[in-house]
């Protein structure tokens, strides 16, 4: 289905989507016109995963390196882009990488830009994030709160329900309310009628959600 397709030049309208992990990773590549090895990894199947193709791939990671020739794409990164899509090496065809695997390999170097902002970030840079998603005070230090105890996954999801969120839970309240007076079943609530969001458990879960309920 060619609506399901991400390309090339879709990546910075769609960055309004993505969660603090990619969105630094974004933001870091349009600033440097390069990322790392582990950061490409990263990225590279996140947006995969979002639902871009090899072809248009190719041309995204060109085009973003823009202070290198063809030639040194071709001899450097191509090989990269086109074995995240197990075209090269050990021809596997990769998925994007969960949480838990973003959060617990790959520890990144005081210099790297991978890696959960939730665990990488200093208070301070956290706390300019958050400006960044205009969320309230209030929010934000809860969020730093979360952040600092280790909940990487819930500060992550608390975000996500004060942002992109609010759609989202206004139609989980919805189906609540239906599943409480038994017309509908299910509908994710958790005590005294609350809906909330699911845990954040994958980069490009916040995606869809985000995606799906801000049309
Ligand atoms: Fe990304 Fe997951 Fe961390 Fe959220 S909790 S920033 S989605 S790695």
């Amino acid at each position: 289905d060619s609506r399901d397709i991400v390309r090339h030049n879709e990546v910075d309208s769609l960055a309004t989507h993505f969660p603090p992990c990619m969105r630094n990773l974004h933001s870091a590549l349009r600033r440097d016109h390069h990322l790392k090895h582990v950061a490409r990894l990263q990225f590279g199947l996140f947006l995969k995963g979002v639902g871009m193709p090899l072809e248009e791939a190719l041309i995204f990671w060109r085009s973003a390196f823009a202070k290198i020739t063809d030639d040194q794409f071709q001899k450097s990164y191509a090989y990269n882009v086109r074995y995240n899509y197990g075209l090269e090496g050990k021809r596997t065809n990769y998925t994007p990488y969960s949480c838990v695997k973003i959060i617990t390999s790959n520890q990144p170097a005081p210099s790297d830009v991978h890696g959960c902002p939730f665990k990488e970030f200093s208070k301070n840079d956290l706390r300019l994030m958050m400006k960044g998603y205009g969320v309230g005070d209030a929010v934000s230090a809860d969020v730093a709160r979360l952040a600092k105890d280790g909940h990487y996954q819930v500060a992550c999801t608390r975000l996500y329900e004060s942002t992109g969120g609010r759609a989202h839970r206004a139609a989980n309240a919805a189906l609540a309310a239906g599943a409480a007076d038994g017309s509908i079943s299910g509908g994710g609530t958790e005590g005294g009628g609350v809906a909330m969001v699911q845990t954040v458990e994958h980069p490009n879960q916040w995606f869809d959600m985000s995606r799906m309920w801000a049309a």
